[in-house]
């Protein structure tokens, strides 16, 4: 499916069949209203002075979106009446509906949430014991097709707009579990690469990390990508210290272009350049990713290649045992494989750390409750089972 095919389906949710209903014949009209909750505070700044407001209304309607995560204009109660009517026929606010939610045993949280359009995106809320991590997603969908992930079946629907990314958080920060417990990171892996869509993902970024609302450090935001350079280059641009995952998989060429496919530079070389610059400009190591799958990239040759590749890169390494669920087939090493791949890193790598899912219960990691919905709306019949898969074959709890 090309990026921008125009395909923006107005699905419908059925919550008795839990899947989605066809697409209608007549869409929902969006309203053609500024949104106001996808601006930074920079953008609400210049919009409120357009339409003749002091520029202090800017702060003042950042915090009530953001900070106090109001529904409404009508919840603004420090606004008076008739500038609250008045906001109301002139901007918007995105809120999002749940459509599913999903609680695991380990307490990880997963929900499916609608977007304007009745598309379902998915979010997953993640406690640990010192902190509370949100993993949102940036497309609907995914064109880069890697091939152990049911997002990428879907090809890309549609990007997400910098309201509806930050809309996930806000509807996650409106949960009883963060009344006591701010969430302290977030993790751009859900469905979709962040990296693709970062027209809206910078400035989500930004929204995220403002003081007036969840005034999350950008240290503790991860933004994971399967290696867009030219992504990476903005990225290290931006003002704050953004966290940067890599979706590796295979440290030899051939075994990364059959894992992901999708990814616009193979040159390993130069994917170990761009990171080196992001930690070296950003003084912080990035993050591999390496999920490991039985029979593919779990001998010694590749072990001898992640090292190699990581040897250039100030990192830390994850090794996460693929989660067979709708890989076509694909699967993890035994035990005994994943203990020897782990014995020819330690020596050789900086920081290898095994990681073990969260919410295995729940069905799948970020995007695969919502991809499910999404595939089985296309006549598919998506792999649902206990387990993990993560997008970017990452696990959220990583960072
Ligand atoms: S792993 Fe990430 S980049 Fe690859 S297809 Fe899935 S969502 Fe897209």
């Amino acid at each position: 499916m090309s990026r921008k095919s125009g395909l923006v389906p107005r699905a419908q949710y059925d919550p008795e069949e839990k899947t989605l209903l066809p697409e209608p014949e007549h869409g929902v009209k969006e309203r053609p209203l500024p949104d106001l909750s996808g601006m930074t505070l920079a953008a609400l700044s210049d919009w409120v002075t357009s339409i003749g407001l002091p520029p202090f209304r800017a702060g003042q309607l950042f915090r009530w979106i953001h900070g106090r995560l109001v529904k409404g204009f009508d919840e603004m109660t420090d606004i008076s009446k008739s500038l609250r009517g008045r906001l109301s026929e002139e901007a918007r606010i995105t809120r999002l509906q749940s459509l599913e939610t999903h609680r695991s045993e380990d307490g990880t949280l997963r929900a499916v949430l609608a977007l304007p359009d009745g598309l379902p995106v998915e979010t997953v809320l993640i406690p640990e014991p010192r902190r509370l991590t949100a993993c949102l997603s940036t497309q609907v969908g995914c064109r880069m097709g890697c091939a152990f992930c049911q997002t990428g079946r879907l090809g890309l629907l549609r990007d997400l707009s910098t309201s509806e990314i930050v809309a996930q958080l806000d509807w996650l920060r409106g949960l009883p579990d963060c009344a006591g417990n701010r969430v302290s990171n977030v993790v751009l892996m859900g469905m979709g690469e962040p990296l693709d869509n970062r027209g809206q993902v910078f400035p989500a970024l930004e929204i995220i990390t403002g003081d007036l609302g969840a005034s999350i450090a950008s240290r503790r935001v991860t933004v994971s990508t399967i290696g867009l350079t030219d992504g990476i280059a903005e990225m290290e641009g931006l003002p704050g210290q953004y966290g940067l995952a890599l979706s590796l998989h295979g440290a030899l060429p051939e075994t990364r272009a059959r894992l992901v496919p999708g990814a616009p530079e193979q040159d390993l070389d130069v994917l170990a350049a761009s990171l080196a610059s992001y930690a070296r400009v950003k003084r912080r190591r990035v993050t591999i990713e390496y999920c490991l799958i039985e029979g593919v990239n779990d001998d010694r040759e590749h072990a001898d290649a992640l090292a190699a590749f990581t040897g250039r890169i100030p990192c830390k390494i994850n090794v996460i045992p693929l989660n067979p669920v709708g890989t076509g087939g694909l699967r993890p090493p035994a035990k005994e494989g994943i203990e020897r791949f782990l014995e020819w890193l330690y020596p050789v790598c900086q920081a290898v750390i095994l990681r073990k899912p969260r919410g295995r219960d729940i069905q799948g990691a970020c995007g695969q409750l919502g991809t499910s919905l999404l595939l089985a709306s296309r006549g598919y019949a998506p792999e649902r089972a206990s387990g993990s898969q993560a997008q970017h074959g990452a696990d959220p709890q990583a960072r």
